[in-house]
């Protein structure tokens, strides 16, 4: 990115970021349901779940999300770690929305659970897959590996991970942008700041990769963040390698800001003179330069 459009890009940025109500934006997004909990090990099973199961609609899928950790107990960890396959059935029956349903909720939070037994945290998994690779992106994929790695016999009469828990764990190493992982990823290591975590200091926040989802990505095409019409894996680095020309240190800082002009439906996605008119991001959007 040249030195110019920088110097346009940043200051719309910022002022996006500054106009975004973060507390009002929370309480209409999945990384609420994380914020009920305290010790760290819930957090991150919470974020799990709540980032695996964010796909479509957020007032769908959240109430149901909502309710599924409410049948968890007030640990979320500790049922992973300590149930049994037909406990946390038990506990996932009855969750159905779209493709997914009690037994890859189950499955989910055994792989987890099987995690939490083996490295005591979510994040202390992850950090020893960091420090073994080259990258964030084989990190994740390492990860994903060892969240499908458990025998799901019990839960499925299958072995391997079902079909069904792949859509919930996408592997980056075959080119999806994987933006719920890479959307954990960012509750789990960018922050404290009311949105975000900052729990796994282990890995640095500039490796962090954006969560591509169709806002964040529609958005940057108008901003000229991106000119890729797939929502890929290159696309998220080609996205993410622009913001970090703007913020080394911290280059997904904006992404709540511009999942949220999408989310809330204030990006009018095409010249719209009125819906435009208060958004910060006029001065560099395609339709109007
Ligand atoms: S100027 Fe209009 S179309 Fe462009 S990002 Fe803002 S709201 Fe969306």
């Amino acid at each position: 990115m040249t030195w110019k459009r920088a110097a346009l890009l940043r200051p719309a940025l910022e002022r996006l970021l500054e106009g975004t109500d973060a507390a009002a934006r929370v309480r209409g997004d999945p990384v609420e349901l994380p914020h009920r909990y305290s010790d760290p090990r819930d957090v991150e099973v919470a974020a799990l779940l709540s980032s695996a199961l964010a796909y479509g609609r957020v007032d769908l899928f959240k109430p149901r999300l909502s309710a599924l950790l409410d049948r968890l107990g007030p640990s979320p960890a500790a049922t992973a770690s300590d149930s049994s396959p037909a406990e946390l059935l038990e506990r996932a029956s009855g969750f159905a929305y779209r493709m997914t349903d009690a037994r890859d909720v189950a499955c989910l939070l055994y792989g987890a659970g099987a995690m939490l037994r083996a490295h005591g945290s979510l994040g202390a998994s992850f950090a020893k897959h960091y420090r073994n690779s080259v990258s964030i992106k084989t990190a994740l994929g390492a990860f994903v590996d060892e969240l499908c790695a458990a025998d799901f016999r019990p839960i499925t009469g299958r072995r391997a991970p079902t079909r069904r828990l792949k859509h919930l764990l996408p592997h980056p190493g075959r080119g999806s942008a994987c933006k719920r992982l890479n959307l954990f990823l960012r509750w789990m290591v960018r922050g404290p700041d009311g949105v975000d975590f900052g729990l796994w200091r282990e890995v640095p926040v500039s490796e962090l990769v954006v969560p591509l989802d169709t806002h964040v990505h529609r958005i940057g095409r108008f901003i000229g963040l991106t000119r890729r019409k797939d929502l890929s894996w290159r696309t998220a680095e080609e996205v993410t390698r622009r913001l970090r020309s703007l913020d080394p240190a911290d280059p997904v800082r904006y992404d709540f800001a511009l999942s949220h002009l999408g989310i809330s439906g204030t990006c009018a996605a095409r010249k719209d003179a009125r819906r435009c008119a208060g958004c910060a991001l006029k001065p560099i959007c395609r339709f109007w330069t």
